[in-house]
């Protein structure tokens, strides 16, 4: 009996080795691009053809969502997910300028994030962003005499605001939440219409337009948008405000990039600057900090527009045939040499 116990435990012990070192070596073989690649068989889902039928940009009107049928291009809510192919530019380029929009993009350049990336971010932006509308760029940083000129076409104008500079990159991060707030109480909510936020480690690439706008916008995280809900990267601590309990979360979104109207941001800002308040009165931090509670968000308050991985790509991955016309791509991350 004695013995029968024992070679049951020994079973199991091996089964659980061999689960582990199975563990191991995908995690190892996911290094390897040609192994990531498989990541594409994962079935994203489809979009009903009725519900197809009836999706609609507030800029361009109806969607052509069956021009990228490999794809999925809506949510289950109804929110269509922006690809190449399903919408016209020049259709949201003439509406945009029709309704006379002032568009924000908002970034952060705190630490020697300013020297690394602000630059080619901006004169990206010129070439790519919005062309054509009037855009309003708001620039945070600690040190506004460091932020380098760059020449702007007509109807274009960038506003310096200083920040206090926070000790740990994770705070300067978490932080923007607040003062995106408090600037959207001010003048950037008087001054815009719609509101774009980006990470400033990245560069546009291709026509970042008018399609991309909406009540509230969200963008699909290039690392994880084949990857099955259970695995995304939620925070699972239900102390934080920030938890998604299992079988919770629609999407893994990339805190990179978010947009919406004014109002919608002030809700959307007040919310995750507020959960973070809270988790550091608990002592908590959230996993992947100001983007855990932006999931959160975006699980409670459904965004009205997603948009593809296209939109905001990460090179490292390699090419895809689905990824066309990528319009922001991550720079290379140098954390040894930007973060304390
Ligand atoms: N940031 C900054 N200085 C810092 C840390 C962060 O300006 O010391 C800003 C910057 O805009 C950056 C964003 O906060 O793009 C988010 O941080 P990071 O890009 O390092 O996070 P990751 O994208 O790697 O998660
Ligand atoms: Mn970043």
């Amino acid at each position: 009996m004695a013995l029968k116990e024992r070679l049951r435990t020994w079973k199991r012990l091996f089964w659980l080795l061999i689960l582990f070192a199975l563990g191991l070596l995908g995690l190892y073989l996911y290094g390897l691009p040609v192994i990531r690649h498989l990541e594409v068989l994962i079935p994203m889902g489809v979009c009903p053809s009725a519900r197809m039928a009836l999706l609609r940009d507030n800029f361009t009107g109806l969607l052509h969502p069956w021009a990228r049928p490999e794809v999925l291009t809506c949510t289950s809510w109804g929110a269509p997910i922006i690809w190449d192919g399903t919408f016209d530019p020049a259709v949201a380029q003439r509406e945009a300028l029709q309704q006379n929009l002032t568009i924000a993009l908002t970034v952060f350049a705190v630490g020697r994030y300013l020297e690394k990336y602000l630059a080619r971010f901006l004169e990206t932006a010129e070439q790519h962003f919005m062309v054509g509308q009037r855009v309003v760029y708001y620039v945070f940083t600690e040190r506004p005499d460091a932020v380098p000129r760059v020449a702007l076409a007509p109807g274009r104008l960038l506003r310096v605001e200083r920040v206090a500079r926070e000790r740990r990159w994770q705070d300067v991060s978490m932080q923007r939440m607040h003062t995106l707030h408090e600037a959207l109480g001010g003048r950037l909510g008087r001054e815009a219409r719609f509101v774009f936020c980006m990470d400033v480690d990245q560069y546009f690439h291709g026509a970042f337009g008018p399609e991309a706008l909406a009540e509230s916008v969200a963008q699909l995280h290039s690392w994880h948008y084949r990857w099955p809900r259970w695995l995304l990267p939620y925070e699972r601590d239900a102390r934080s405000a920030a938890a998604l309990a299992p079988g919770e979360g629609d999407f893994y979104y990339h805190a990179a990039v978010f947009g919406g109207s004014v109002a919608a941001l002030r809700g959307l800002t007040a919310h995750c600057a507020q959960g973070q308040r809270r988790d550091r009165e608990l002592g908590l931090e959230a996993r992947w900090h100001d983007e855990s509670h932006l999931n959160k968000f975006f699980w409670l308050h459904k965004p009205a527009k997603v948009l593809s991985p296209e939109f905001c790509w990460s090179p490292d991955i390699g090419s895809r045939a689905e990824i066309r016309r990528p319009r922001l791509l991550w720079a290379p991350k140098e954390y040894a040499l930007l973060r304390d």
